[in-house]
């Protein structure tokens, strides 16, 4: 059976926006409600993707390490909720510095995402907060929801059936 995949935005999806760019620990604070949305999604025979952009590393803001350290705590929250995670798809560059290839609106990231899960575009999602990742959704054929940012995914999907 094909693979049934939700992919996220993670800047006021999974960790609160809070205005700038999160890459310090002491920064990261995640969204109320995440998680009951992951199980919830789980159950349903879901695995799991994120697609970013992160265009404060071609910045110079902070580094992939910087980012990198912060996603395995994410990853490891998957991995504590049995949620079977694909993979972190992050776009490092930015129009300002460098062109870009991944970076949302292109969709390059949740091609890349649904590749490796071997997800059809029917059976796959992606939920961001800004219409870059709408756009990003409909480039790759796929549903696209934009919710605000730090919205509790539980009240905003209420009884939708997935
Ligand atoms: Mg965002």
């Amino acid at each position: 059976m094909d693979k049934k995949l939700a992919i996220f935005d993670r800047d006021g999806i999974i960790n609160r926006e809070i205005g700038r760019y999160v890459f310090r620990d002491s920064d990261f604070e995640y969204v109320p409600g995440f998680w009951e949305f992951v199980k919830r999604l789980r159950d349903q025979g879901y695995c799991f993707a994120v697609a970013t952009n992160q265009g404060g590393i071609a910045k110079g803001l902070y580094t992939h390490q910087d980012f990198k350290n912060l996603m395995i705590r994410v990853e490891k929250g998957f991995a504590e909720r049995n949620a079977e995670y694909i993979g972190t798809f992050y776009a490092p560059g930015h129009d300002d510095i460098c062109k870009t290839l991944a970076r949302k609106p292109k969709s390059l990231m949740l091609e890349r995402a649904m590749a490796k899960a071997k997800a059809m575009p029917e059976h796959a999602f992606f939920i961001g907060d800004s219409l870059r990742d709408v756009q990003a959704a409909e480039s790759a054929g796929i549903r696209g929801y934009r919710v605000l940012p730090n919205t509790n995914l539980n009240d905003f999907f209420d009884d939708y059936q997935f």
